[in-house]
């Protein structure tokens, strides 16, 4: 194994060769900091740690997580410059294991965006294909996973945030259990639907992540009162495990590559043993207007304390108080953010309540009775696509938010419903990685991470599809 002091070489290294390849992938790092961390490994694993698991892992971080040692900006102009006084839970918990904070990684704006082309300081590059996007909002870390520049990475879903660009970028992204990872210091989006997630280069890296950084945090009062995730179990095959393949999850106009990527996979799984069932999800339809609801609505009051008093950038205006809110939230937040605000204040106003939001969540919870109901039948698990598409063009769909937004058709439901959910890369399409989705009942992330295991010894990640 190399030596902590080694990995943090290599990762300046690698950080060094993204930068100069135009990736924008990082917000800030330093080599002077990877020292540190390197020396911070070493007495964890000399005093025992908790197991110094994560020894010889550098970790890049999502900068909507908050850190002492660097910035956390969000990517956005209103919080540029701001240190926080603590660390997240998963920092505390990533170097206690023994693992390095990497770097503070580029994002969407506030988590908001589907291609990392919303953030404040430039848009992250594909790293196949820089004139792609890398999917978002946390492509910065996955830009990072798939350059090879660190093993593991931490970003985070409220929509599908990181499925959805490891999807893109041909890496694993996961999302657990909503409370089954601490939200302390993860800057708030839609508490709701907010998880802290984790890319992957393999599926044992993110597990091995996952394990460090679950299990109860007094400090999150939606952490689930449970021990950390153990590690997976190393399963032979799939023989007795009955396989979902949700009929509205492959629609007609499925992208063709998309398409021969997810059977390929459905045919390693059958390979293995297992049965394969078309089930429906009849309310999937309802999912991205639901989501695109109660998302800005949580954001439109998370999003209140940005005012130019208590966080960041201060702008004094002319006059009044209404006069320093408005020059520092019109100028501080960028077009997406504000519109996110706009409209979330809208569906939680008083005379529309009732039509939206109410609405919204009406559907919310019909969307979680359909996975209830095909999980209660026997099913154990669902593969999907991770995405309509592979990786787009930057440009594609800035004009028009609601091409943006239905990027995410396949990644939201699962974070409506709460329940775990990982992508895999399945092969390649004219080059672009292709990624299949595996949804679990609740609190079934280890069972997830098993099968998702033996799908991933099955396939050649980079083998053309078609
Ligand atoms: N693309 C979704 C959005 O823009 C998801 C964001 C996320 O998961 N953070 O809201």
């Amino acid at each position: 194994m190399s030596s902590a002091r080694e990995v943090a070489a290599a990762t300046a290294e690698a950080l060094e060769r993204t930068t100069a390849a135009g990736l924008n992938a990082t917000l800030h790092w330093s080599r002077e900091l990877l020292d540190r961390e390197a020396q911070h490994a070493d007495q964890v694993r000399r005093d025992g740690g908790t197991g110094s698991t994560l020894y010889g892992y550098a970790v890049a971080v999502k900068d909507n997580i908050v850190t002492t040692e660097q910035p956390t900006t969000c990517a956005s102009r209103i919080l540029e410059g701001y240190v926080s006084p603590y660390n997240a839970t998963v920092v505390d918990r990533l170097r206690a294991a023994g693992a390095m904070i990497a770097c503070k990684t580029n994002l969407d704006e506030f988590a908001m965006g589907s291609s990392t082309e919303h953030s404040a300081f430039g848009r992250v590059k594909h790293p196949l294909d820089p004139a792609r996007v890398p999917g978002g909002s946390s492509g910065g870390s996955a830009a990072l996973v798939a350059a090879g520049a660190v093993r593991a990475a931490l970003g985070s879903e409220t929509g599908g945030s990181v499925r959805q660009p490891a999807s893109f970028c041909g890496i694993v992204g996961v999302k657990p259990s909503y409370g089954r990872v601490s939200r302390y210091g993860l800057v708030a989006f839609g508490s709701s639907l907010d998880a802290v997630a984790i890319f992957g280069a393999t599926v044992d890296d993110a597990a091995r992540v996952l394990n460090a950084i679950s299990g109860h945090d007094p400090l999150d009062s939606t952490s689930v009162a449970a021990p950390p995730m153990g590690r997976p179990d190393s399963w032979d095959d799939l023989s007795g495990i009955r396989v979902g393949l949700p009929r509205e999850y492959f629609p007609a106009d499925l992208d063709p590559g998309v398409r021969a990527g997810v059977e390929r996979g459905v045919a390693a799984l059958r390979d293995l043993g297992a049965e394969i069932v078309e089930v429906s999800l009849p309310h999937t339809k309802y999912a991205v207007p639901a989501y695109y609801i109660v998302a800005p609505a949580e954001a439109s009051s998370n999003l209140a304390r940005y005012d130019g008093v208590r966080y960041g950038v201060r702008r004094d205006g002319d006059g009044d108080v209404r006069a320093l809110y408005q020059a520092t939230r019109g100028r501080g937040f960028g077009a997406e953010v504000r519109r996110r605000i706009l409209v979330g204040t809208y569906a939680l106003s008083a005379g529309y309540y009732d039509a939206y939001y109410l609405k919204a969540q009406q559907a919310r919870a019909l969307i979680a009775e359909d996975f209830r109901r095909v999980f209660d039948a026997g099913i154990d698990l669902l593969f999907t696509p991770t995405t309509p598409t592979p990786a787009f063009r930057a440009g594609e769909k800035t004009d028009d938010p609601v091409q943006m937004y239905l990027a995410d058709i396949f990644v939201c439901p699962a974070n409506l419903a709460g329940l775990p959910a990982v992508s895999i890369p399945v092969g390649r399409s004219e080059g672009l990685p292709i990624g299949a989705q595996i949804i679990t009942p609740y609190f079934r992330d280890s069972r997830m991470l098993s099968v998702a295991t033996l799908l991933e010894r099955a396939l050649e990640p980079t083998e053309e599809v078609r």
